[in-house]
């Protein structure tokens, strides 16, 4: 009896038909993998892109410190937090002692360099969840959340005292500089953000006065 699978020809056309769907399939599985793949570079690339503005935004490029409207609005948010939880909030305000002197020595890029170790040094000295940025030129603020003035202090000091200790490299010469630290914690009157720091300046103004190389703090 003659069963079609026993046909040459039909089996040759069968194991035919059958190779020809996989390498379809195949090609099919191929062609859905690099489409996803493309579209998921797309989005890792403009994730990328959006992340770059953001940085570019918000870090300043000398420093690597926040800019000063980065933080200013984080300010802005804790300050507003204060206001209704009433949690503890300090500022410190930073500003290097005779910075000028530095750049008329050494040369502008010597100067650049100072700032760029100073603000290394207070980043690393201050703890996670403070905020750090560069205020303008020569002067940086550091926000402290669930922070007292008299942690505020502490916190200072230690910056203060690792700057001092923490010359600048340049070329085999070492650069030593201070800074002068203004403190002031939020109180119950405040209205705005603006009246913390403004005390903050103003004991910023004392420790100049005063000699600099130093903490004040009201
Ligand atoms: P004081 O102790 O009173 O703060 O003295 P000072 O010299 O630090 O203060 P002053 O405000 O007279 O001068 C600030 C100097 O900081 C002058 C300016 O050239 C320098 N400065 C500000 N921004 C930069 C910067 O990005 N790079 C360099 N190299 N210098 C800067
Ligand atoms: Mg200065
Ligand atoms: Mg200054």
């Amino acid at each position: 009896m003659h069963v079609p699978g026993d046909d040459p020809i039909l089996l040759s056309i069968a194991v035919l038909a059958q190779t020809v769907a996989h390498v379809l399939g195949w090609i099919s599985t191929l062609q859905t993998q690099t489409y996803r793949r493309k579209f998921f570079q797309a989005y890792i690339d403009e994730k990328d892109a959006k992340e770059m503005v953001a940085y570019l935004a918000n870090i300043d490029p000398l420093t690597k410190s926040l800019t000063r409207r980065q933080f200013m609005n984080i300010a802005e948010s804790e300050f507003r937090r204060f206001q209704r939880y009433r949690r503890p909030l300090s500022i410190l305000i930073l500003d290097a002692d005779r910075f000028k002197r530095i750049n008329d020595t050494y040369g502008h890029h010597a100067g650049d360099l100072a700032l760029r170790s100073l603000s290394l040094v207070a980043m690393e000295q201050k703890r996670a969840q403070d905020t750090f940025g560069r205020l303008g030129g020569e002067e940086f603020g550091l926000l402290m959340p669930e922070t007292t003035l008299d942690n505020a202090v502490v916190v200072a000091e230690r910056i203060r005292h690792t700057w001092e200790a923490s010359p600048v490299n340049l070329d085999g010469e070492l650069i030593r500089s201070t800074m002068s630290i203004g403190a002031a914690e939020a109180l119950s009157e405040d209205r705005s953000l603006e009246d913390i720091l403004r005390r903050a300046d103003r004991m910023l103004y004392k420790a100049k006065e005063s000699g600099r190389n130093r903490v004040m703090a009201e």
